[in-house]
């Protein structure tokens, strides 16, 4: 995304004595600009050709996007030379569309035109520019029928040097080796799942990563966070979004696009919130239930697990919100996980609010203190009981709700254990917030936090704004669509998730052993497991990998159905296999890599030769070849037997 100026500034860098007679700026996705500047007179077409090749690379740099020569005129009698270039993505030159129908043909119209003037008594009399001697005119249709937003253009970047310059970019915005690496790592994941995770020239190993950063610290560049926030809340509202943050830059709160688009199609009466707390921040979400799950309206980014802290962090994003949806925000209901500061804070905010622990966070309590190494009990038993919440949580009725009420209540573990007989209590005298079928907003909710928890523990904050704006918003449009289409829902829940591969690979061939398991050691319809990270609560990999084979069914009205298929956008249901994150944290500070300086500086030759092959001759590929091999054959993913009923 670049602004107004900067697109100014580049142009008329890479432009001599550049003009613009014509400076049509829509954003820096949509533009026409018509240029004129100087080029030597005189020279071949050879010579020419050449300098619109060069100017156009650097173009496509500075744009990330793809250009195409669409026409060259040999014969030309009024001009000195011309050369026109489309977009990458135009229907030009391209073989029919595969079938998932993600060629590059976007049938795109944006083109750049190149025409050299002669220069002559009779050109100049009526033109004053090329009197001046601006004899060249480049016209700029930057008008494409797809996004160029940066997130795509990572699909091209197939050169090192431009690696190595996301690299360095990486780190000016508050990127360490470790979290520039994984999050790298991740953006090719959401683009085009592990096909190019392999690929050293667009996924630079752990010490080449490292060596550009030594390098960079050598120049004595540091991140200057007050920039890098402006550039990133200047981005976020260019593309519809909103972000505010406090001057300590303690606490960011972030409304994406997609965000801004669920508040608009909802009533924000009742809302959930849930914080995870990582390493290096603590993020907290504002949800609101619908019957596609939790959907998010807003991102409260902040330092600390302290009432202080939640508070400003949650006092900010009200009035964030209000100042998006221009009203009041005092939900009726607030739903929220189980953290003391959290809720204090909370509390004091909205004092006329309902507030309740959500249903996931509740389930993840009450499996805690079934494993608590304290009680006593006999370890058969806790799925029975945990079976008996599950039932009563997701009743269909009220007769039914009653019956799994009355079973617990008179059994004997719960009565044995205060805090479970407490919750159990809890339940019963909220029946009617908690009791409710539908499963999808619990799977949401946890299914979010683990991403959270799992892939981004040591991102800063600066970090987690990218990630909400670049992988998050993309995933959430994918979940709605594949709601929408009813298929691959839970894959996509899980997509980021660690899955045993084991445990998979059995559910997939063996439908009565995944019952047996499910029953005696998973909890496939608690959702809780009884491994080490399964009973902290987690959404753990043998949970995943349960998750991943359960087929759901959502319904949605029709008149909600068109509200949310504009909200998934333009998106395809596609499930790529993908890679679990190294923890590249620990490989750094173990010191497992050596800086040797010879194999640094070789590597680094190497990149800086690939720097010269033309972009121009990378482009043209067919990519339909690349994207075939990652892909995995949907219908040979054997479904389980159980169905768990969204909606009643
Ligand atoms: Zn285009
Ligand atoms: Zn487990």
């Amino acid at each position: 995304m670049c602004s107004k100026e900067k697109l100014k500034d580049f142009l008329s860098e890479i432009s001599e004595n550049a003009e613009f007679p014509v400076f049509n700026y829509v954003s820096g996705e949509k533009y026409s600009i018509l240029v004129k500047c100087h080029v030597d007179t005189d020279r071949d077409a050879q010579f020419y050709s050449e300098y619109a090749s060069e100017w156009i690379k650097k173009f496509t740099k500075f744009t990330k996007t793809g250009w195409i020569v669409r026409a060259c005129f040999p014969r030309l009698k009024r001009l000195l030379y011309r050369k026109v270039f489309t977009c990458h993505h135009s229907s030009f030159n391209k073989r029919k569309i595969c079938e998932q129908g993600s060629s590059k043909d976007k049938q795109c119209k944006a083109k750049i035109d190149f025409k050299v003037k002669f220069i002559n008594r009779n050109t100049i009399r009526n033109d004053k520019m090329l009197r001046a001697g601006l004899n060249l005119t480049i016209h700029i249709n930057f008008v494409h029928t797809h996004s160029v937003r940066a997130r795509e253009s990572y699909n091209f970047l197939k050169c090192s040097a431009d690696t190595d310059k996301l690299f360095l970019q990486y780190f000016t915005t508050g990127h360490t080796v470790a979290t520039a690496k994984s999050y790298h790592e991740l953006v090719l994941l959401s683009n085009h799942g592990t096909g190019n995770i392999s690929d050293t020239e667009i996924n630079p190993s752990l010490r080449h990563v490292s060596y550009l950063h030594q390098k960079r610290k050598a120049q004595g560049l540091e991140c200057n966070i007050a920039d890098t926030m402006a550039e990133k809340m200047k981005a976020l509202e260019e593309c519809g979004g909103a972000m505010r943050y406090t001057d300590d830059y303690s606490i960011t709160v972030v409304i994406t696009p997609f965000m801004k688009n669920v508040i608009s199609g909802h009533e924000l009466d009742s809302i959930v919130i849930d914080s995870t707390h990582t390493r290096e921040c603590v993020v907290s979400f504002f949800f609101a239930p619908t019957p596609l799950g939790a959907l998010p309206i807003a991102c409260a980014l902040h330092s600390q697990m302290t009432e202080p802290s939640f508070s400003q962090a949650f006092f900010s994003t009200k009035l964030l919100l209000e100042n998006q949806t221009l009203k009041s925000f005092e939900p009726r209901k607030i739903m929220i996980n189980q953290i003391d500061e959290q809720n204090h804070a909370l509390g004091a905010i909205f004092s006329n609010t309902t507030i309740i622990v959500s249903r996931a966070s509740l389930v993840a309590d009450i499996w805690k203190s079934l494993c608590d190494g304290e009680v006593k009990i006999d370890v058969k038993q806790r799925q029975k009981v945990m079976e008996l919440f599950n039932s009563l949580l997701h009743a269909a009725n009220s007769e039914d709700a009653e019956l799994f009420y009355k079973d617990l209540e008179n059994n004997k573990i719960v009565q044995s254990i205060t805090k479970v007989k407490q919750y159990l209590s809890d339940i019963w005298s909220k029946r009617e917030d908690y009791i409710t079928p539908n499963k999808v907003i619990d799977i949401s909710l946890r299914t979010l936090k683990q991403f959270i928890v799992h892939r981004c523990k040591s991102y800063p904050i600066l970090a987690m704004i990218d990630v909400l704006t670049n992988i998050l918003d993309k995933h959430w449009c994918q979940i709605i669509h594949a709601h929408l289409s009813n298929k691959l829902i839970m894959e996509m829940y899980t997509k980021y998730l660690p899955k045993d591969k084991i445990l998979m690979k059995k559910l997939e061939g063996d439908t009565k052993l995944k019952r047996k398991m499910g029953a005696i050691a998973f909890g496939a319809q608690t959702l809780c497991c009884d491994c080490i990270k399964g009973k902290k609560g987690m959404l753990c990999e043998h949970l995943c990998a349960i998750l991943h084979t359960v087929e759901i069914d959502t319904q949605v009205s029709d008149e909600k159905r068109a509200f949310y298929t504009t909200l998934a956008g333009d998106q395809e249901v596609k499930i790529e296999q993908v890679a679990e994150p190294e923890d590249y944290e620990e490989q750094y500070d173990q010191n497992e890599y050596e800086q040797t300086a010879s194999d640094n500086e070789q590597s680094f030759l190497i990149k800086q030769e690939i720097e010269h092959i033309d972009p121009l001759d990378t482009i043209t590929e067919d990519e339909s070849t690349r994207h075939s091999s990652i892909e995995i054959d949907i219908n040979g993913i054997k479904k389980c037997i159980t169905k768990m009923p969204s909606r009643h």
